[in-house]
């Protein structure tokens, strides 16, 4: 018997969500900013937060477990992973999970992708199993944008991810695989598992779970959740910009002891998935058209999702295509762009001065071209706010040097880093209103609702060039495991 005072629990993780077709290699520098290691630096950056690992720290409190933080280490998504990044990652995780502990929860991405390791994540189990042993308890949690693999179903003991998107359940579905972890140390469960692969690339825009097919599968999911011996029902979106072989839409069901049953739900999930292969594709208008649609809406703000440049899906934040339609705007238009140089200029410069040089398209010609402005400082700011929610309330967000250059009409937020607009604070951090403005321009796919979704009249997204189009048949895949619908006529189930 166990008792609870025994009972000690690792935490460790990465997180990366990888963009195989995004320039440049994502290096071990890229993690420093988030990377924490042991239990005062955890408590610290995480307590009281509303991510995955804040999640953690309630449901141990709340179990009154000791919990024992290893390693955690993200980087905000980016191009392929370097081997040598890779493996020092991965080290430092599985070195740092303390031998006293009797589970482990693993907070991982799931389509993390380096030079040797297509499935990385499979890769840290694979270590993690190799020096603790085939029964020491592992609860993962993952993104809906994993690309799953059937080597992570297999080496963890439990696998939840994500009910949401845009993403506002992490510290939820941490603190429930906590609990099933905790039961399984109890021997209060069994888990068994059960896999589906349905063949698909399916991209962000298409998604969202409060609406549309993805909405009907989750639904599906949560009703497949109340029969008492599923534990965990996952739905896993996939993310098609990370070219790798288990790229696509997939299923999880982890059910107590009863193999058939978990069978029976992850088929039947995937063909469901299938059948509705039509209703994934997405809506969207070239730039100049969208930039024209918007300005006849009679009311704003009209948000134009430039899901091509998407932060979030590791796009450079720098592309150009939409910013050039709104140079000369009439009406008030929001853009917020990286460029370093740019702010090294306006800071140089300083408030008041006129900025006029090229802004933006400096990462490759994918993006666009550097765009002519000309405008006024109005302010400069270190970048740095706290995320005041809904998405990850709390946590921190980093732009960089950042500088508001207005140009008439058009304010233009430079920053130095690359920033995703999750949070108001994108915004709101440099003293500007979304209610203001008649358009918005948003480097994101979905996860931007989180901010703006609440003032966006309309929605456009726009069909331009970039690491994160919309448009699969642009990229040129060669890892994907073929048949891949929609790059071939026809889906491939594997059940596994
Ligand atoms: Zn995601």
């Amino acid at each position: 018997m166990i008792t609870q005072e025994s009972v000690q629990i690792a935490v460790a993780g990465i997180l990366h969500e990888t963009n195989t077709f995004a320039p440049g290699l994502t290096e071990l520098a890229n993690f420093k900013g988030e990377w924490v290691a042991g239990r005062e630096a955890f408590y610290e950056r995480y307590s009281g937060t509303r991510t995955s690992m804040g999640g953690v720290i309630d449901a141990a409190d709340r179990h009154g477990i000791e919990l024992k933080p290893g390693v955690y280490a993200a980087a905000t998504p980016s191009g392929m992973v370097s081997s040598e990044a890779a493996d020092e990652l991965i080290d430092a995780v599985v070195a740092s999970i303390d031998p006293e502990a009797s589970g482990l929860v693993l907070i991982m991405h799931g389509a993390m992708a380096s030079e040797q390791y297509g499935d990385l994540e499979g890769e840290c189990l694979r270590r993690i199993r190799e020096k603790r042993g085939a029964a020491f308890p592992i609860a993962m949690t993952i993104d809906l944008h994993g690309n799953v693999s059937p080597a992570m179903v297999r080496l963890a003991d439990v696998i939840v991810g994500y009910d949401t998107y845009p993403h506002i359940d992490m510290h939820e579905r941490a603190e429930e695989a906590f609990g099933l972890l905790v039961r399984i140390i109890r021997r209060e469960i069994s888990p068994v598992r059960s896999y589906s692969h349905t063949g698909m690339l399916v991209v962000p825009q298409a998604m969202m779970t409060e609406e549309g097919s993805m909405k009907l599968l989750m639904d599906r999911a949560f009703d497949m959740e109340t029969n008492p011996h599923v534990l965990n029902v996952t739905v896993v979106g996939g993310f098609p910009y990370c070219d790798v072989a288990d790229a696509g839409m997939s299923f999880i069901v982890t059910t107590d002891g009863d193999q058939e049953l978990a069978e029976r739900c992850a088929s039947e999930l995937a063909q469901m998935a299938i059948g509705m292969k039509d209703l994934f594709e997405i809506d969207q208008m070239p730039p100049a058209s969208a930039v024209s649609a918007a300005l006849a809406e009679p009311l704003g703000p009209v948000i134009l999702a430039e899901g091509s440049d998407n932060v979030g899906g590791g796009a450079p934040a720098d592309a150009t295509h939409v910013l050039a339609c709104l140079t000369n705007v009439q009406q008030k238009a929001l853009v917020v762009i990286r460029d370093e140089a740019a702010v090294r200029r306006a800071f140089e410069i300083g408030i008041g001065a006129t900025f006029e040089g090229k802004v933006g398209g400096k990462s490759d010609r994918l993006h666009g071209e550097p765009v002519m402005v000309n405008g006024k400082v109005r302010l400069l700011f270190d970048g740095k706010y706290r995320h005041i929610g809904p998405y990850m309330t709390g946590g921190r967000a980093d732009m960089g040097n950042t500088a508001v250059v207005e140009c008439g009409q058009l304010t233009l937020v430079l920053t130095e880093k690359r920033a995703a607009p999750w949070d108001l604070g994108h915004v709101r951090s440099v003293g500007l209103w979304p209610e203001d403005f008649k358009i918005i321009v948003v480097k994101s796919a979905i996860a931007w609702q989180a901010a703006f979704g609440r003032f966006a009249k309309r929605v456009i997204h726009v069909d331009s060039p970039g690491c994160c189009s919309a448009n699969l048949r642009h990229f040129e895949y060669r890892q994907v495991r073929r048949p891949a619908y929609p790059l071939d006529a026809e889906p491939n189930l594997i059940l596994d």
